[in-house]
């Protein structure tokens, strides 16, 4: 007899079905064990009464809760007024005929009954697979695995491609650290985990490609701030000869139909999103993310807005030009005569756009310089010398040089829209393996040491600190 999943047990009703899972909760009146059985579907609940065979009946007394067990027994009805409505298996109760336990399991160092914020958050972390356990945690994946789809499928229809770039690629600056990694075959080189896939899509522009997408792995050595990640997930865009409008009405158009396809529920507060510039943005609500919700109680409202015109560089702590966002950007076209004479830094505007949904930054794009002069220019600016730059940025600058078309794109943070979407209070509650706020994965105890001969290999030496 093959397993079935309990929530088709209903369609079996007197017959004998297989069911596998998990003992979610026992309970026994006089000499009637009741257990709830738990699998990827849900609950349901199975009989046992003294007058099985000894051998199993005896069986069933000594399972403790979250047990692996498997079960053959007969779907019946249950008796009048024991019906649970509240699952959907609740009219039925599964009479046991066999038990056989697959697994035992020790006591779980927390409940996973409640939906777990008030667990100290490093023990879930470090029993991330028992925390995964809660429904609000799977649900937060089979929500976060419906939204990646919704994307994919919406980009492919408009005839976007779906292209992977490398994870061990060059380090380049894009506002954090990079994460270093070292090669047994190059010693004393080094790769850099991408901190966004930015210049292969633009690359991928130079090979004709025109739209690409991709569900792309970022990875930055940030300080600790809340909602961030050593690595998140980004839809990441980029399209050619298009205009920065196209970009935004592109994503504006996606979010909409996913929300209304997959949280009909929630109410966006105005559409089509407002437009802010980043100077209105600071003077009214002293930040360029602001959340616009009129009702910031009721979890079903969503404000998304637009953060346009923001100041293509800054001075840095050293009081040198640093770039706001995005050095591969295009400043706005009237910009660009004072970016190619180096003048009036200060007021060039770049054509950054970001997209803010009740307060938290969702994503951000732009349109970029395909001219090599121009990119040459923020690099000079931003204070890499002309051999620097040839080091650091030849690769773009030579392939701009072989018929570059313009482009633009933009990334949007999968795990903050989600978190969001899902009313969650932090990044780390929709994905499945996330690390503290240090950057440390508990549960595998990563970062750690490593080998004397895996260091010789690589030839490093770690100095004392
Ligand atoms: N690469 C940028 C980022 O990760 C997004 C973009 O400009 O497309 O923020």
């Amino acid at each position: 007899m093959n397993r079935i999943l309990t929530k088709n047990t209903p369609n079996y009703l007197e017959k004998s079905v297989r069911v596998s899972g998990w003992v979610n909760t026992i309970r026994s009146h006089g000499k009637i064990i009741f257990f709830d059985l738990r699998d990827r579907s849900g609950l349901v609940q199975v009989v046992f009464t003294p007058n099985l065979k000894p051998e199993i009946y005896g069986l069933a007394q000594k399972v403790k809760p979250e047990w692996v067990i498997e079960i053959t027994g007969k779907v019946s009805p249950r008796p009048k007024g024991m019906e649970n409505p509240k699952i959907e298996t609740g009219k039925i109760e599964l009479r046991a005929q066999n038990l056989e336990i697959l697994s035992q399991a020790k006591t779980l160092p927390f409940s996973i009954e409640t939906p777990g914020y008030e667990v100290n958050e490093e023990k879930r972390l470090e029993y991330r697979y028992l925390d995964l356990r809660r429904p609000r945690l799977r649900k937060n994946l089979e929500m976060r695995q419906k939204v990646i789809q919704f994307m994919r499928e919406f980009l492919i229809r408009e005839e976007f491609l779906e292209i992977e770039t490398p994870i061990l690629t060059k380090s380049t600056p894009e506002g954090a650290r990079d994460y270093l990694v070292p090669t047994r075959l190059q010693p004393g080189k080094f790769y850099a985990l991408p901190q966004s896939p930015q210049q292969y899509k633009q690359l991928l522009m130079v090979s004709g490609i025109e739209k690409y997408f991709q569900i792309a792995r970022c990875f930055r050595d940030e300080d600790p701030r809340a909602n961030r990640q050593a690595e998140h997930t980004q839809l990441d865009i980029e399209i050619s000869f298009v205009k920065q409008e196209e970009v935004m009405n592109l994503v504006e158009s996606l979010f909409i139909s996913l929300i209304k396809k997959i949280y009909p529920e929630k109410k966006i507060q105005k559409i089509p999103f407002p437009k802010i510039t980043y100077q209105k943005a600071m003077e009214k609500y002293g930040t360029d993310r602001p959340d616009l919700r009129k009702d910031k109680t009721n979890p079903y409202f969503l404000a998304f807005c637009w953060v346009i015109n923001f100041p293509f560089f800054k001075k840095d702590e050293k009081r040198r030009w640093t770039f706001t966002h995005n050095p591969f950007s295009a400043p706005k076209s009237e910009f660009m005569e004072d970016l190619l004479s180096r003048k009036n830094i200060k007021n060039i505007l770049t054509t950054q756009y970001d997209i803010v949904a009740n307060g938290l930054e969702v994503g951000g794009g732009s349109i970029r310089n395909h001219r090599p002069d121009a990119l040459e220019a923020v690099f000079e600016i931003i204070g890499y010398e002309k051999e620097e730059i040839k080091n650091k940025f030849g690769h773009m600058l030579r392939a701009f040089e072989y018929g570059a078309p313009s482009h633009g794109g933009i990334a949007s943070g999968i795990d903050r829209l989600l978190a969001v979407l899902q009313n969650e209070p932090n990044i780390r509650e929709v994905i499945a393996f996330p690390k503290t706020g240090d950057s440390r994965d508990l549960m595998m105890d990563a970062p750690s040491k490593v080998s004397e001969k895996q260091l010789k290999e690589l030839h490093l030496k770690i100095l004392p600190r």
